[in-house]
Protein backbone atom coordinates (compact mmCIF):
# COMPACT_ATOMS: atom_id res chain seq x y z
CA UNK A 1 0.00 0.00 0.00
CA UNK A 2 1.32 3.08 -0.75
CA UNK A 3 1.53 5.67 2.13
CA UNK A 4 0.81 9.43 1.53
CA UNK A 5 3.39 11.56 4.22
CA UNK A 6 0.23 14.21 4.45
CA UNK A 7 -2.46 12.25 5.19
CA UNK A 8 -0.20 11.07 8.35
CA UNK A 9 -0.43 12.10 11.55
CA UNK A 10 1.72 14.71 13.03
CA UNK A 11 3.33 12.87 15.16
CA UNK A 12 4.53 10.17 12.67
CA UNK A 13 5.56 13.04 10.35
CA UNK A 14 8.14 14.36 12.97
CA UNK A 15 9.48 11.17 14.26
CA UNK A 16 12.64 9.83 12.63
CA UNK A 17 12.56 8.10 9.59
CA UNK A 18 14.65 5.00 8.37
CA UNK A 19 15.09 7.10 5.37
CA UNK A 20 16.96 9.87 7.37
CA UNK A 21 18.83 7.19 9.21
CA UNK A 22 20.07 5.00 6.31
CA UNK A 23 21.17 8.25 4.80
CA UNK A 24 23.13 9.28 7.92
CA UNK A 25 24.93 5.47 7.76
CA UNK A 26 25.46 6.39 4.09
CA UNK A 27 27.30 9.36 4.68
CA UNK A 28 29.04 8.35 7.86
CA UNK A 29 30.60 5.08 6.32
CA UNK A 30 31.26 7.26 2.62
CA UNK A 31 33.43 9.69 5.03
CA UNK A 32 35.96 6.84 6.77
CA UNK A 33 38.99 6.93 4.92
CA UNK A 34 38.63 2.84 4.00
CA UNK A 35 37.97 3.31 0.57
CA UNK A 36 38.06 0.10 -1.04
CA UNK A 37 38.35 -0.29 -4.56
CA UNK A 38 36.64 -3.65 -5.09
CA UNK A 39 33.37 -1.73 -3.62
CA UNK A 40 31.33 -0.29 -6.72
CA UNK A 41 27.97 0.06 -5.07
CA UNK A 42 27.38 0.25 -1.49
CA UNK A 43 24.32 1.39 0.78
CA UNK A 44 21.81 3.32 -1.56
CA UNK A 45 21.43 0.98 -3.88
CA UNK A 46 18.54 -2.08 -4.17
CA UNK A 47 22.00 -4.15 -3.51
CA UNK A 48 25.44 -3.82 -3.03
CA UNK A 49 28.15 -4.96 -5.49
CA UNK A 50 31.62 -5.74 -5.50
CA UNK A 51 34.37 -7.29 -7.35
CA UNK A 52 35.88 -10.31 -6.73
CA UNK A 53 39.53 -10.96 -6.82
CA UNK A 54 41.43 -13.44 -9.01
CA UNK A 55 42.72 -16.48 -7.35
CA UNK A 56 40.48 -15.47 -4.17
CA UNK A 57 37.15 -17.31 -2.45
CA UNK A 58 34.95 -15.67 -0.62
CA UNK A 59 33.65 -16.58 2.93
CA UNK A 60 30.43 -15.80 4.34
CA UNK A 61 28.60 -15.69 7.43
CA UNK A 62 25.43 -14.91 9.12
CA UNK A 63 24.64 -14.20 13.12
CA UNK A 64 21.88 -13.41 14.97
CA UNK A 65 21.52 -11.54 17.94
CA UNK A 66 18.27 -12.10 19.58
CA UNK A 67 16.83 -9.95 22.69
CA UNK A 68 16.68 -11.77 25.88
CA UNK A 69 17.96 -14.83 24.37
CA UNK A 70 21.26 -13.56 23.65
CA UNK A 71 21.45 -10.55 25.28
CA UNK A 72 19.89 -8.42 27.46
CA UNK A 73 18.74 -4.81 26.88
CA UNK A 74 19.37 -3.46 30.34
CA UNK A 75 23.09 -4.66 31.39
CA UNK A 76 24.27 -3.93 27.55
CA UNK A 77 24.92 -0.62 26.44
CA UNK A 78 23.89 0.03 22.48
CA UNK A 79 27.27 0.94 21.89
CA UNK A 80 28.52 -2.48 22.84
CA UNK A 81 25.82 -4.08 21.21
CA UNK A 82 26.83 -2.77 18.28
CA UNK A 83 30.48 -3.94 18.49
CA UNK A 84 29.25 -7.51 19.30
CA UNK A 85 27.12 -7.91 16.74
CA UNK A 86 29.74 -7.78 14.17
CA UNK A 87 32.18 -9.22 16.56
CA UNK A 88 30.35 -12.26 16.62
CA UNK A 89 30.93 -12.77 12.67
CA UNK A 90 34.16 -11.33 12.77
CA UNK A 91 35.16 -14.27 14.62
CA UNK A 92 34.02 -17.04 12.27
CA UNK A 93 35.83 -15.11 9.12
CA UNK A 94 38.81 -15.27 11.05
CA UNK A 95 38.05 -19.05 12.38
CA UNK A 96 38.08 -20.06 8.08
CA UNK A 97 41.38 -18.35 8.33
CA UNK A 98 40.20 -15.35 5.86
CA UNK A 99 40.27 -11.77 5.72
CA UNK A 100 37.02 -10.02 6.74
CA UNK A 101 35.84 -7.27 3.82
CA UNK A 102 32.24 -6.39 4.36
CA UNK A 103 29.83 -6.15 6.86
CA UNK A 104 25.83 -6.48 6.20
CA UNK A 105 23.29 -5.81 9.03
CA UNK A 106 19.52 -5.87 9.56
CA UNK A 107 18.04 -4.64 12.43
CA UNK A 108 14.33 -4.76 14.15
CA UNK A 109 13.37 -1.99 16.82
CA UNK A 110 10.30 -1.77 18.89
CA UNK A 111 8.97 1.86 18.09
CA UNK A 112 10.02 3.07 21.32
CA UNK A 113 13.20 2.10 20.93
CA UNK A 114 13.36 3.61 17.31
CA UNK A 115 12.65 6.52 18.48
CA UNK A 116 15.44 7.00 20.84
CA UNK A 117 19.44 7.33 20.00
CA UNK A 118 19.99 3.14 20.13
CA UNK A 119 20.69 2.91 16.58
CA UNK A 120 23.28 6.04 16.10
CA UNK A 121 24.84 4.66 19.30
CA UNK A 122 25.02 0.62 18.37
CA UNK A 123 26.60 1.83 14.73
CA UNK A 124 28.82 3.83 16.57
CA UNK A 125 30.11 0.50 18.26
CA UNK A 126 29.86 -1.32 15.42
CA UNK A 127 31.72 1.06 12.91
CA UNK A 128 34.32 1.65 15.42
CA UNK A 129 34.97 -1.86 15.23
CA UNK A 130 34.45 -2.60 11.40
CA UNK A 131 37.55 0.75 10.92
CA UNK A 132 39.64 -0.95 13.35
CA UNK A 133 39.99 -4.79 10.83
CA UNK A 134 39.29 -2.59 7.81
CA UNK A 135 35.79 -3.84 6.87
CA UNK A 136 33.21 -1.87 4.87
CA UNK A 137 29.60 -1.55 6.04
CA UNK A 138 28.03 -2.45 2.68
CA UNK A 139 24.20 -2.76 3.41
CA UNK A 140 21.44 -4.12 5.23
CA UNK A 141 17.91 -3.57 6.76
CA UNK A 142 15.91 -1.71 9.00
CA UNK A 143 12.35 -2.68 10.48
CA UNK A 144 10.45 -2.81 13.63
CA UNK A 145 9.59 -5.39 15.80
CA UNK A 146 6.10 -5.67 18.50
CA UNK A 147 8.99 -5.97 21.66
CA UNK A 148 12.18 -7.40 21.49
CA UNK A 149 15.25 -5.69 19.49
CA UNK A 150 16.70 -8.14 16.61
CA UNK A 151 20.55 -7.51 14.68
CA UNK A 152 21.55 -9.86 11.98
CA UNK A 153 24.90 -9.46 11.35
CA UNK A 154 26.43 -10.84 7.92
CA UNK A 155 30.38 -10.48 7.03
CA UNK A 156 31.94 -11.60 3.95
CA UNK A 157 35.43 -11.68 3.05
CA UNK A 158 38.22 -13.85 1.44
CA UNK A 159 40.70 -15.81 1.20
CA UNK A 160 43.56 -17.21 -0.95
CA UNK A 161 42.00 -20.08 -3.12
CA UNK A 162 42.06 -23.34 -1.25
CA UNK A 163 43.23 -21.99 1.49
CA UNK A 164 40.27 -21.60 3.78
CA UNK A 165 40.66 -23.70 7.19
CA UNK A 166 37.50 -26.16 7.53
CA UNK A 167 36.75 -27.81 11.22
CA UNK A 168 37.18 -31.28 9.67
CA UNK A 169 40.86 -31.86 8.70
CA UNK A 170 43.07 -32.53 11.91
CA UNK A 171 44.47 -35.47 12.26
CA UNK A 172 46.53 -37.23 14.76
CA UNK A 173 49.66 -35.82 16.04
CA UNK A 174 48.28 -32.38 15.17
CA UNK A 175 49.18 -30.27 18.36
CA UNK A 176 46.04 -27.78 19.34
CA UNK A 177 46.36 -24.51 20.34
CA UNK A 178 44.32 -21.62 21.26
CA UNK A 179 44.50 -17.68 21.25
CA UNK A 180 44.42 -15.72 24.29
CA UNK A 181 42.55 -16.58 27.21
CA UNK A 182 39.63 -18.94 28.58
CA UNK A 183 36.54 -19.14 31.05
CA UNK A 184 36.11 -14.35 31.15
CA UNK A 185 33.37 -14.41 28.80
CA UNK A 186 31.42 -16.75 31.00
CA UNK A 187 31.91 -15.24 34.25
CA UNK A 188 31.39 -12.20 33.12
CA UNK A 189 27.84 -13.22 31.77
CA UNK A 190 27.53 -15.18 35.69
CA UNK A 191 28.27 -11.65 37.34
CA UNK A 192 26.22 -9.58 35.34
CA UNK A 193 23.24 -11.80 35.84
CA UNK A 194 24.07 -11.28 39.79
CA UNK A 195 24.06 -7.43 38.78
CA UNK A 196 27.42 -6.64 38.59
CA UNK A 197 27.47 -4.07 36.07
CA UNK A 198 30.40 -1.85 34.36
CA UNK A 199 32.20 0.63 36.57
CA UNK A 200 31.71 4.48 35.82
CA UNK A 201 34.50 5.79 34.21
CA UNK A 202 35.52 8.23 37.41
CA UNK A 203 35.78 4.97 39.41
CA UNK A 204 39.68 2.92 38.97
CA UNK A 205 39.96 0.93 41.96
CA UNK A 206 41.77 -2.06 41.31
CA UNK A 207 39.03 -4.32 41.80
CA UNK A 208 36.32 -2.47 39.81
CA UNK A 209 38.76 -2.39 37.42
CA UNK A 210 39.43 -6.56 37.39
CA UNK A 211 35.40 -6.75 37.57
CA UNK A 212 35.49 -4.55 34.03
CA UNK A 213 37.96 -6.75 32.79
CA UNK A 214 35.85 -9.61 33.08
CA UNK A 215 32.54 -7.87 32.24
CA UNK A 216 33.85 -6.94 29.00
CA UNK A 217 35.00 -10.50 28.19
CA UNK A 218 31.58 -10.82 27.69
CA UNK A 219 29.92 -7.77 26.33
CA UNK A 220 32.88 -6.76 24.23
CA UNK A 221 34.39 -10.09 22.61
CA UNK A 222 37.63 -9.04 20.60
CA UNK A 223 37.66 -11.07 17.53
CA UNK A 224 41.12 -13.13 16.78
CA UNK A 225 40.71 -11.16 13.07
CA UNK A 226 44.66 -10.96 13.03
CA UNK A 227 45.52 -14.94 14.07
CA UNK A 228 43.19 -16.18 11.69
CA UNK A 229 44.73 -14.16 8.84
CA UNK A 230 47.92 -15.13 9.55
CA UNK A 231 47.15 -18.86 10.40
CA UNK A 232 44.99 -19.31 7.03
CA UNK A 233 47.57 -17.26 4.64
CA UNK A 234 50.95 -19.25 6.53
CA UNK A 235 48.93 -22.47 6.23
CA UNK A 236 50.01 -23.28 9.49
CA UNK A 237 46.67 -24.23 10.81
CA UNK A 238 44.95 -27.64 9.80
CA UNK A 239 41.96 -27.28 11.21
CA UNK A 240 40.23 -24.26 13.25
CA UNK A 241 37.28 -23.29 15.10
CA UNK A 242 36.47 -20.20 17.30
CA UNK A 243 35.37 -20.90 20.53
CA UNK A 244 31.33 -19.84 20.88
CA UNK A 245 29.91 -22.44 22.78
CA UNK A 246 32.96 -23.26 24.90
CA UNK A 247 36.15 -25.51 24.60
CA UNK A 248 34.47 -28.61 25.46
CA UNK A 249 31.47 -28.50 22.91
CA UNK A 250 33.57 -26.91 20.28
CA UNK A 251 36.80 -29.33 20.62
CA UNK A 252 33.90 -32.20 20.39
CA UNK A 253 32.70 -30.87 17.54
CA UNK A 254 35.78 -30.08 15.38
CA UNK A 255 36.95 -33.82 16.64
CA UNK A 256 33.65 -35.00 15.04
CA UNK A 257 34.10 -33.22 12.27
CA UNK A 258 37.23 -34.80 11.36
CA UNK A 259 36.97 -37.81 12.78
CA UNK A 260 39.69 -37.31 15.70
CA UNK A 261 39.72 -37.30 19.18
CA UNK A 262 42.11 -35.21 21.59
CA UNK A 263 43.84 -34.84 24.73
CA UNK A 264 44.16 -31.82 26.40
CA UNK A 265 45.98 -31.05 29.83
CA UNK A 266 44.13 -28.97 32.04
CA UNK A 267 47.32 -27.65 33.29
CA UNK A 268 48.19 -26.09 30.10
CA UNK A 269 44.25 -24.01 29.73
CA UNK A 270 45.25 -20.47 29.51
CA UNK A 271 42.69 -19.33 32.70
CA UNK A 272 41.93 -15.97 32.54
CA UNK A 273 43.93 -14.31 35.48
CA UNK A 274 41.53 -12.03 36.63
CA UNK A 275 39.05 -15.25 37.04
CA UNK A 276 41.12 -17.16 38.55
CA UNK A 277 41.40 -14.16 40.90
CA UNK A 278 37.96 -13.32 41.24
CA UNK A 279 36.06 -16.11 41.25
CA UNK A 280 37.53 -18.07 43.16
CA UNK A 281 35.78 -15.65 45.75
CA UNK A 282 32.56 -15.79 44.46
CA UNK A 283 31.78 -19.70 44.60
CA UNK A 284 32.40 -20.04 40.41
CA UNK A 285 34.98 -22.60 39.33
CA UNK A 286 37.75 -21.28 36.93
CA UNK A 287 38.27 -24.60 35.26
CA UNK A 288 34.87 -25.52 34.53
CA UNK A 289 34.21 -21.67 33.15
CA UNK A 290 37.24 -22.27 31.04
CA UNK A 291 36.33 -25.52 29.89
CA UNK A 292 32.28 -25.31 29.25
CA UNK A 293 31.75 -21.63 29.63
CA UNK A 294 30.56 -19.93 26.11
CA UNK A 295 31.63 -16.41 24.30
CA UNK A 296 35.30 -16.19 24.98
CA UNK A 297 35.57 -16.27 20.96
CA UNK A 298 38.90 -17.34 21.01
CA UNK A 299 40.55 -19.20 18.00
CA UNK A 300 41.02 -23.45 18.80
CA UNK A 301 43.20 -24.52 15.76
CA UNK A 302 45.39 -27.21 14.88
CA UNK A 303 49.13 -27.55 13.69
CA UNK A 304 51.43 -30.05 12.45
CA UNK A 305 53.94 -30.92 14.82
CA UNK A 306 56.53 -29.50 12.03
CA UNK A 307 55.11 -26.19 11.70
CA UNK A 308 55.16 -25.58 15.22
CA UNK A 309 58.37 -23.67 15.15
CA UNK A 310 56.63 -21.15 12.27
CA UNK A 311 53.82 -20.07 14.43
CA UNK A 312 54.38 -16.19 15.29
CA UNK A 313 54.39 -15.90 19.20
CA UNK A 314 51.73 -13.16 19.12
CA UNK A 315 49.71 -11.26 16.61
CA UNK A 316 48.19 -7.93 17.53
CA UNK A 317 49.71 -8.83 20.69
CA UNK A 318 47.85 -11.89 21.50
CA UNK A 319 49.49 -14.62 22.41
CA UNK A 320 48.67 -18.82 22.05
CA UNK A 321 48.96 -21.50 23.96
CA UNK A 322 49.48 -24.89 23.15
CA UNK A 323 46.50 -27.32 25.03
CA UNK A 324 46.75 -30.83 23.73
CA UNK A 325 47.32 -32.88 20.61
CA UNK A 326 45.06 -34.70 18.72
CA UNK A 327 45.09 -38.50 18.88
CA UNK A 328 42.37 -41.44 16.90
CA UNK A 329 38.76 -41.26 16.91
CA UNK A 330 38.95 -44.40 19.10
CA UNK A 331 40.61 -42.65 21.82
CA UNK A 332 37.95 -39.97 22.14
CA UNK A 333 38.37 -36.68 23.62
CA UNK A 334 40.02 -36.73 26.53
CA UNK A 335 41.63 -34.11 29.64
CA UNK A 336 44.09 -34.87 31.82
CA UNK A 337 44.14 -33.61 35.40
CA UNK A 338 47.57 -34.47 37.18
CA UNK A 339 47.98 -38.06 37.05
CA UNK A 340 43.74 -38.54 36.52
CA UNK A 341 42.51 -38.37 32.39
CA UNK A 342 38.63 -38.28 31.67
CA UNK A 343 36.63 -37.89 28.99
CA UNK A 344 35.66 -34.33 27.80
CA UNK A 345 31.89 -34.12 27.11
CA UNK A 346 30.76 -31.41 25.94
CA UNK A 347 29.81 -28.58 28.11
CA UNK A 348 26.06 -27.90 26.81
CA UNK A 349 26.67 -23.95 26.78
CA UNK A 350 23.37 -22.14 27.24
CA UNK A 351 22.90 -18.14 27.54
CA UNK A 352 19.89 -17.37 29.52
P1 LIG B 1 15.03 -1.75 -0.04
O1 LIG B 1 13.60 -1.44 0.17
O2 LIG B 1 15.47 -1.82 -1.48
O3 LIG B 1 15.49 -2.93 0.77
P2 LIG B 1 16.07 -0.01 1.94
O4 LIG B 1 15.47 1.35 2.09
O5 LIG B 1 15.76 -1.06 2.93
O6 LIG B 1 15.82 -0.46 0.47
O7 LIG B 1 17.65 0.16 1.91
C1 LIG B 1 18.29 1.16 1.16
C2 LIG B 1 19.77 0.99 1.26
O8 LIG B 1 20.18 1.14 2.61
C3 LIG B 1 20.27 -0.38 0.84
O9 LIG B 1 21.55 -0.19 0.24
C4 LIG B 1 20.42 -1.14 2.14
O10 LIG B 1 21.38 -2.15 2.04
C5 LIG B 1 20.82 -0.01 3.09
N1 LIG B 1 20.38 -0.24 4.49
C6 LIG B 1 19.10 -0.30 4.95
N2 LIG B 1 19.06 -0.51 6.26
C7 LIG B 1 20.34 -0.60 6.68
C8 LIG B 1 20.96 -0.84 7.93
N3 LIG B 1 20.25 -1.03 9.07
N4 LIG B 1 22.32 -0.89 7.98
C9 LIG B 1 23.05 -0.71 6.86
N5 LIG B 1 22.52 -0.48 5.66
C10 LIG B 1 21.19 -0.42 5.54
MG1 LIG C 1 15.24 -2.99 2.75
Amino acid sequence: MMTDEHEQPAALRLSKTEFDFIDSLRQRVASTSLKSESLIAGIGDDAAVFRSSAGKETVITADLLVEDVDFRRTTTPPYLLGHKALAVSLSDIAAMGARPLWSLISIGVPEDIWQTDFAERLYDGLLDLANRYGVQLIGGDTSRTNENIVIDSVVAGECSAGTAVMRSSASAGDQIFVTGSLGAAAAGLRLIERGAHLAEKTLGDEDSQKLDHILLHQLRPEPRVGWGIVLGEERLATAMIDLSDGLSSDLNRLCAAGRVGALIDSALLPVDNYVTELCGRRALDPLQLALHGGEDFELLFTVKPEDVSCLPRRVDGVEIKRIGEIINSSEGVKITEGSRTWELKPGGWKHF
